[in-house]
């Protein structure tokens, strides 16, 4: 099955060569700018929103409904998504939802500004409960989606960070924007759909697809691996196996949402050299990572940094 599409972003988003940063590395390093999707303030959501969006226009529900932390981006454009078809937008949040094992981080970015600003604008409506693990909030989602039922509305449920087989597949297709090969393409991996979506491409290519993760899970390799068996039952493309996934947690700092000493450092030397912007959440994390390859040297000659978004979090205050 091939999945339809509703248009959104403008494709394909540029891929230009960072000639000052390359300089300074004595490296050949390039930007795809998800940055600039020209989608609800752009982000790597929107690409994943297009084959969403056409999904729930067949499906004829009157609700969407999906969870997250309160500055989540793809809730920010999927508000905007749902606007522009006509139904109802609702999110299971949690200010700081985190890992148990890890414990709740301090200082996570909160949820009273930036992109929950927006959501809000774009009449998202927020089901707020109090921080807990990832799996509660899951659980509570299950629970408002029942409430919704029970009121007669046909509800269209959507994983956290819009990772069902179609956010993958999203990314499967952006692939096919590059005009260039690279050694390694680096970016921030959270809910898997971007890593699974160009680990598949990439499969049996040379180029290493390597996500820079900004959640401290473990398991989230398996995570990765259950969405590519989805995408492969749905689409037919290859299934890949939780080793097929490469994975480097070094860059997490203190946790999920929490901006990294690292992060920061990375924010302002490449603003410095390119006028780019990176977020605090994930872009900076992954790209502190492509600074760090210098002293270790390990992602060949020629870089690839996907540039995912997430700027509204930069007007984001911390939770404390
Ligand atoms: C969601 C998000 C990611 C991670 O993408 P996944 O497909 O969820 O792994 C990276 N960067 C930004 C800015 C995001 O909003």
């Amino acid at each position: 099955m091939i999945p339809s599409r509703f248009p959104l972003i403008l494709a394909p988003t540029p891929l230009h060569r960072l000639q000052r940063a390359s300089e300074s590395l004595n490296l050949d390093l390039w930007i795809k700018r998800d940055d600039l999707t020209g989608f609800a303030f752009g982000g790597n959501k929107g690409r994943k929103l297009e084959y969403l969006l056409a999904e729930i226009q067949a499906s004829g529900a009157q609700a969407v409904l999906t969870c997250g932390a309160a500055q989540s981006n793809f809730i920010r454009q999927l508000g905007v998504g749902c606007l522009m078809l006509g139904v109802e937008c609702h999110a299971a949040v949690m200010e700081v939802p985190f890992d148990q094992g890890a414990g709740r981080p301090k200082g996570a970015l909160g949820g009273r500004s930036g992109n929950r600003r927006l959501a809000e604008r774009a009449k998202v409506q927020f089901h707020d409960f109090p921080d807990d693990d990832w799996e509660v909030l899951f659980a509570q989602m299950e629970h408002v989606a029942r409430e919704l039922e029970s009121g007669g509305k046909m509800v269209y449920r959507i994983p956290v960070g819009g990772s069902s087989f179609l956010g993958a597949y999203a990314f499967y297709e952006a692939a096919k924007e590059l005009t260039e090969e690279f050694d390694t393409i680096v970016f921030a991996s959270s809910s898997g759909s971007t890593q699974v979506g160009l680990a598949t491409y990439f499969h049996g290519k040379p180029t290493r697809v390597l996500g820079i993760a900004c959640d401290p899970e473990p398991e989230i390799a398996q995570d990765y691996a259950a969405l590519s068996k989805e995408l492969a039952r749905a689409t037919g493309l290859p299934e890949l196996n939780a080793e097929d996934f490469e994975l480097n947690f070094d860059y997490v700092g203190d946790g999920y949402g929490v901006p990294s000493k690292k992060g920061e450092l990375a924010t302002s030397w490449l603003l410095k050299r390119e006028g780019i912007w990176l977020d605090p959440v994930y872009s900076a994390k992954a790209f502190s990572a492509i600074l760090a390859n210098m002293v270790y040297n390990e992602m060949g000659k020629k870089v690839l940094f996907w540039h995912t978004g997430g700027l509204p979090a930069l007007f984001n205050d911390p939770t404390e």
